[in-house]
């Protein structure tokens, strides 16, 4: 159902706009992509400028942008809708590329990890998973990349056949499916060994598992690999931190081959350690977390054009208490993190806006990966690019995504500050268009 919504958008004194509001449920009509609206931006921060530009007009046909040009330097062509954003700034669609929709934040009080694989029907992750991809949305995230689904199998290839053909909202997603790690390398976990319990991950050993397992994944619609390279971590006796290394090199590599042979890339899951060194050494295409890098490390993500998805925040998301081991362990994750943060962005490392987000839960803002970006070195429109035009290149979206120009998809979000001056202004995401289609203005805007 499509039903005509007439709306104010940020409280502008401009008359009011007669939207076409999609609703929750809507199958966009076949006559979608003859529609025309334009978009006017005061501040446009495009996603590939080093400048915002002032007083611009977006011309939109169906699910592109077609032209951007000065405000009043072309007459509205009959019959075409236009949006005024007021004094809000407006910036290409967010992109998330480390999310989960199948995590919700879980604490141990509620069951923490164990209980979704081993209680909830599958019926009830997805339900909360449709409600994770709406909340991408709403704040601002037309694109993720969901890198596991954590014991839910290939459930994140339907949520985005659901979100495509538009029987729910949601962002457009490149999906990992059931990630891979070893035997020993991925929870559940500290189970009688007489009990078979499910694990959150895919578990292989030897390049022959490690091929298949990936073969399995892209058959079934993986978009990216994800493979877990660490997974235990503490600090040992000298205060550094150690991480349990998983997969061999000749496992990676054996995945690597096959996944770049589909044309397709792998995302390593990484702390430090000789698991990061086997990511780096085994051909992997994106570092996630990648909490301590050497600087031997970074130079070779540099040569190899590795991508760094550090995944900044999550980590001081609840963290335990300072005087018990997995407290320490907390601590000095972050401690080391942002170093290897400003190493990387000094060394030129091509780094991508993920949050992990599904570690903490989806009523938490997405964006407050920003302020960390630029905590430790930078710049505001460094850490807008590394969400739009850079994530769009990780992604292999470079012009398609990320950007606001002739030929991209019509991804638009605004704020009503300024987001160079304040980066948590991106928090405040308050008009969202997806493909041409209006999903939120102040006024529709929906809670968890
Ligand atoms: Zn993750």
């Amino acid at each position: 159902m499509r039903n005509a919504l007439c709306l104010g958008v940020f409280g502008l004194h401009l008359a009011r706009l007669c939207v076409a509001q999609e609703a929750a449920t809507a199958v966009p009509p076949a006559s979608a992509p003859e529609h025309a609206v334009i978009v006017r931006a005061r501040v446009l921060i495009d996603g590939t400028s080093a400048q915002p530009r002032s007083g611009q007009e977006i011309l939109i046909r169906g699910d592109r942008i077609v032209a951007v040009y000065n405000m009043g330097t072309h007459p509205v062509p009959p019959g075409v809708q236009v949006i005024d954003l007021g004094a809000a700034t407006v910036l290409p669609g967010l992109i998330d590329a480390h999310t989960h929709i199948f995590l919700q934040g879980e604490v141990p009080a509620a069951g923490g990890y164990d209980i979704q694989l081993l209680k909830f029907p599958a019926s009830y992750r997805v339900a909360r998973a449709v409600v994770a991809a709406r909340r991408a949305l709403e704040q601002g995230f037309t694109t993720i990349r969901d890198v596991e689904t954590e014991g839910a199998g290939y459930g994140d290839v339907g949520i985005k056949q659901a979100v495509n053909e538009g029987y729910i909202p949601g962002p457009r997603m490149f999906v990992a499916t059931r990630s891979i790690s070893s035997t020993g390398g991925y929870p559940l976990e500290g189970y009688a060994p007489e009990i078979v319990v499910p694990k959150g991950a895919q578990l292989i050993d030897g390049p022959v598992e490690a091929r298949k397992a990936a073969r399995e994944q892209l058959d079934h619609g993986a978009d990216w690999i994800k493979v877990y390279m660490t997974h235990r971590s503490w600090v040992d006796e000298q205060g550094a931190l150690v991480s349990q290394p998983t997969l061999t090199v000749e496992e990676l590599r054996a995945i690597v081959d096959e996944v770049h042979g589909w044309r397709r890339k792998v995302a390593c899951h990484a702390y430090n350690g000789v698991g990061l060194q086997r990511a780096l050494d085994g051909g992997c295409d994106s570092i996630e977390h990648g909490l301590e890098l050497t600087d031997a490390q970074i130079a070779q993500m540099v040569k190899q054009g590795t991508w760094y998805v550090p995944t900044l925040a999550v980590y001081y998301y609840d963290p335990d208490p300072p005087d018990t081991p997995s407290g320490k362990r907390d601590r000095k994750r972050v401690a080391v993190h942002g170093v290897s943060f400003r190493k990387a962005l000094a060394a030129g490392v091509k780094i991508a806006f993920g949050t992990d987000v599904g570690g903490f839960p989806w009523s938490d803002p997405i964006a407050q990966e920003f302020a960390r970006m630029v905590e430790f070195g930078m710049t505001p429109m460094q850490a807008i690019q590394s969400a739009t035009s850079k994530a769009a290149d990780l992604l292999g979206e470079r012009g398609e995504l990320g950007v606001v120009a002739p030929g991209a998809y019509a991804d638009l979000v605004a704020v009503p500050g300024d987001p160079l001056g304040n980066v948590g202004e991106l928090e405040k995401v308050g008009f969202v268009m997806k493909g041409g289609v209006v999903f939120r203005t102040p006024q529709n805007s929906m809670q968890p």
